[in-house]
């Protein structure tokens, strides 16, 4: 079996389950997002930091430049904390709260995403009380449907998230009628785990669509803000470590040509943190059922919900065993029937004792663990901190 490479013997002192790092992959991939920027003038990428807000891995996302993309106060929090740079920092989601609004307006985040016209209000009259004018984008729902899991599509017309597109031109007079907001340009997130480029085409032809039609308005656009959504190679971390950004990037460059004083601004965060994160967990137990063979690991759906809440795919390996492979059904000892991690999976002969290590989970892994069962939190270690 093709592995990923561990530090097996450095492993054993570690308490698991644990969420490994390899800051050599997050290295690669961060220097492979700067050097295709630097072949665009004006392109700009926020980290979407609900993917992973480990401290050790923002830190390197904060010195490779990139800026953030939040969507809490408790995010934005975090950003500044890791030394973000307020000025960097976009905030979106549909249900901002008013002490979330004042957090950003203190510490002067470059821009609040909009998902209605009652949060344009609320902003403006929260911004107002404190003598200071808030830069705002409007997220636009541009009904691009992406080829992805239906929980994780978000830009189809009947959704929670965004303004419709029949009520862009409404939001942006609003804003330019009230006193404390500037408009300054459109936002748009189609989903997530999206690989085929034609999707984001799709969103380009859109976007193209909505510029003209205020342009012939007179209405000018300085940020054109496209979300993230880059997907990675679940089925093969260890051939496609590092996500294919020169052709996302160029599906841009191609798809939306910018005028003078125009910036695109991308939020990539899976694609970013992804793959260089693996869950270890440490066989418990190994059972023979009737037909089928059970390894039953010591991590859980609370620590890696993916499989679970998404039926996500995570390669697995036995990074103890060199034996030959066997076919096994992982599962976790949490109390629910959900929690699976693969079915049918062909492992090196299981042993109890054996770490197995879960692949790609860099992203959506370490934040989205629970103390469901009251567990402990999973810890997350960088490679070179060990
Ligand atoms: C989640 C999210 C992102 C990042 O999505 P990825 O698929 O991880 O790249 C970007 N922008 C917004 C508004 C989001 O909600």
């Amino acid at each position: 079996m093709n592995k990923g490479k561990f530090p097996v013997e450095k492993f054993q002192n570690i308490e698991t389950p644990f969420y490994y790092y390899d800051s050599e992959i997050l290295d690669k991939t961060l220097n492979a997002i700067n050097e295709e920027i630097s072949k665009h003038d004006n392109y700009y990428v926020h980290y979407a930091i609900k993917a992973n807000a480990n401290p050790s891995v923002l830190k390197k996302i904060q010195e490779a430049g990139l800026g953030v993309d939040c969507v809490s106060g408790g995010e934005i929090k975090a950003a500044l904390n890791a030394g973000f740079n307020a000025n960097k920092i976009v905030y979106a989601g549909v249900g901002k709260a008013d002490w979330e609004i004042n957090l950003g307006l203190d510490a002067g985040i470059f821009c609040f995403n909009v998902e209605s016209l009652e949060e344009l209000h609320i902003i403006s009259s929260l911004a107002e009380a404190k003598g200071k004018t808030a830069k705002i984008c409007f997220r636009i729902n541009p009904n691009v449907g992406a080829h992805t899991h239906a929980n994780i599509t978000t830009g189809l017309a009947e959704n929670k998230f965004g303004i419709a597109m029949e009520d862009m031109e409404t939001a942006i007079s609003e804003a330019n009628r009230l006193g404390n907001v500037e408009f300054i340009g459109l936002h748009f997130h189609i989903g997530s785990q999206i690989l085929e480029m034609g999707d984001f085409e799709a969103l380009c032809v859109r976007i193209n669509e909505l510029l003209e039609r205020l342009a012939s308005q007179g209405i000018e656009v300085s940020i054109i803000n496209v979300g993230g959504g880059l997907g990675i190679s679940y089925d093969d971390p260890n051939g496609k470590p590092i996500p294919d950004f020169k052709a996302y990037f160029d599906t841009y460059a191609k798809g939306i040509v910018l005028k003078e004083g125009q910036q695109l601004h991308c939020e990539l965060g899976r694609a970013v943190v992804g793959q260089m994160g693996s869950l270890i967990t440490r066989i418990l137990y190994t059972k023979q059922g009737k037909v089928k063979q059970f390894v039953i690991v010591d991590g859980g759906m609370s620590d890696l919900i993916r499989p679970a809440l998404y039926q996500a795919y995570h390669k697995i390996e036995n990074i103890s065993s060199d034996d030959a492979e066997q076919t096994y059904d992982v599962v976790g000892p949490i109390c629910e029937s959900s929690d699976v991690f693969g079915k049918a999976t062909a492992l090196n002969a299981c042993h109890r004792g054996d770490l197995i290590a879960l692949r790609s989970a860099g992203a959506y892994g370490e934040i989205m663990a629970s103390q469901y069962n009251c567990r402990k939190l999973p810890a997350g270690i960088m490679s070179d901190e060990i």
